[in-house]
């Protein structure tokens, strides 16, 4: 691993001479079949080791590897990086890679909808349990570790409420005790937030955000600590998991500019998050880099920057003030998902989506996915939805 700074390194990683031919961005290989000129050489190819090689267009070509080579690049330290064709699906190959009927697994009460569906559907019929724990646990993971405790997933901070989670702290636990820890590291990528090099065994990425960054495909990623990759290849390997070229040669498009976008996201929704601060329709807003939010101290020591996506809790108000707000944004978008250029608003209800802890809020919350518009055209038009709910509300 070389010592180059990130943004130096995401322009160039995987981009090998064998792979691009010395094309810029590496192009676009399909296939199913590959050829063999002669029998012996398509029995050789198969008993040994495929990686990186033309084998079964299920085993990728090199515009597939040259992406997951690129996101391997950017955790220092990693042994292997595997695409899947969404998020969800790359969370649940990794959990698939780790659990056996019989173990339990720890997941973070914030962890994102889809996942904990994933623990309380097939894992439960698969006899795996899952117990929800507390985002600020730290240190105190220990006292709900098991003899059975296979896995500790984390998600930092938490993509709707934003708590910080102590990672060292809990990898340290999860190593003296021989348990896996797997995190969700989407809202910061590897660029703000390294996770392998924190003892993370691995890292998991919705790419559909960040590194695709408009808005128009579906990808995601596993990369794998020491000793790590096998066992996640294998799984990946009999599930049959497998990311389209066209969606993976997008993937590697966006990344070449996420150093520069991210900074952009960044600077403009703290910006916007401290402006919101100000006004009195907002009760609370949710943004690690804020000194109120739940973990800001483990914040400023683990992260490098923050990324785009935060929310806040209205004064009062109800499901009726808060859509007046966001129904008549300019700029803002109301859909799902989120890292891409474009500005989003969505109503969102994180206490229908907790088990472990409670979470109370003065009012309706509003996350925000913060886009590369200008942001004072955000800011204005923020203002003029505050004051639709300020009306509603009444
Ligand atoms: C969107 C998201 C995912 C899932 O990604 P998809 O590509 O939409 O399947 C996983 N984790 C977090 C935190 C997300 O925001």
């Amino acid at each position: 691993m070389s010592d180059e700074k990130d943004a130096t390194r995401i322009v160039s990683a995987g981009r090998r001479p064998e792979w691009t031919q010395g094309i810029v961005n590496p192009p676009v290989w399909r296939a199913s079949t590959i050829l063999y000129d002669l029998v012996a050489e398509l029995r050789a190819r198969g008993a040994g080791d495929t990686h990186h090689k033309l084998f079964y267009g299920r085993r990728g070509t090199p515009t597939q590897w040259s992406l997951a080579e690129a996101l391997n690049e950017l955790e220092p330290g990693a042994e292997g990086t595997l695409l899947y064709p969404s998020g969800v699906a790359a969370v649940t190959t990794a959990l698939l890679a780790v659990l056996e009927p019989g173990d339990e697994l720890l997941l973070v009460d914030s962890a994102y909808d889809p996942t904990r569906n994933f623990a309380n559907g097939l894992l439960k019929r698969m006899g795996i349990t899952t117990r929800y724990y507390d985002p600020l646990i730290g240190a105190g993971i220990a006292e709900l570790c098991s003899e059975r405790t296979r896995a500790i997933f984390l998600e930092s901070p938490g993509s709707l409420t934003f708590e910080v989670q102590d990672i060292p702290a809990i990898v340290a636990v999860a190593k003296q005790r021989g348990i896996t820890t797997m995190i969700d590291n989407t809202w910061a990528t590897p660029l703000l937030l390294p996770t392998i090099a924190l003892g993370v065994d691995y890292s998991i990425l919705a790419c559909t955000k960040y590194i695709v960054g408009h808005s128009d495909v579906m990808l995601g990623s596993v990369t794998a600590g020491p000793g790590q990759y096998g066992r996640l290849r294998s799984m990946t390997y009999q599930l049959g998991q497998h990311t389209s070229p066209d969606d993976a040669w997008l993937g590697a498009r966006g990344l070449r500019t996420m150093a520069v976008r991210l900074r952009q996201h960044g600077a403009a929704a703290l910006q916007i998050a401290r402006w919101l601060e100000t006004r009195p329709e907002v009760a609370r807003v949710l943004h690690p880099a804020l000194p109120g939010c739940p973990g800001h101290a483990l914040f400023v020591r683990d992260f490098k920057g923050a990324s785009g996506l935060f929310s806040f809790v209205l004064n009062g108000g109800d499901e009726a003030a808060r859509a007046a707000l966001i129904d008549g944004l300019a700029h803002f978008g109301i859909g799902f998902s989120w890292g891409g250029y474009e500005s989003l608003a969505l109503p969102i209800d994180p206490q229908r989506h907790r088990s472990a802890t409670r979470w109370e809020a003065e009012g309706p919350v509003v996350r925000l996915q913060i886009g590369l518009e200008d942001p004072d055209d955000l800011i204005a038009d923020l203002a003029a939805g505050l004051d639709r709910f300020a009306a509603a509300r009444g």
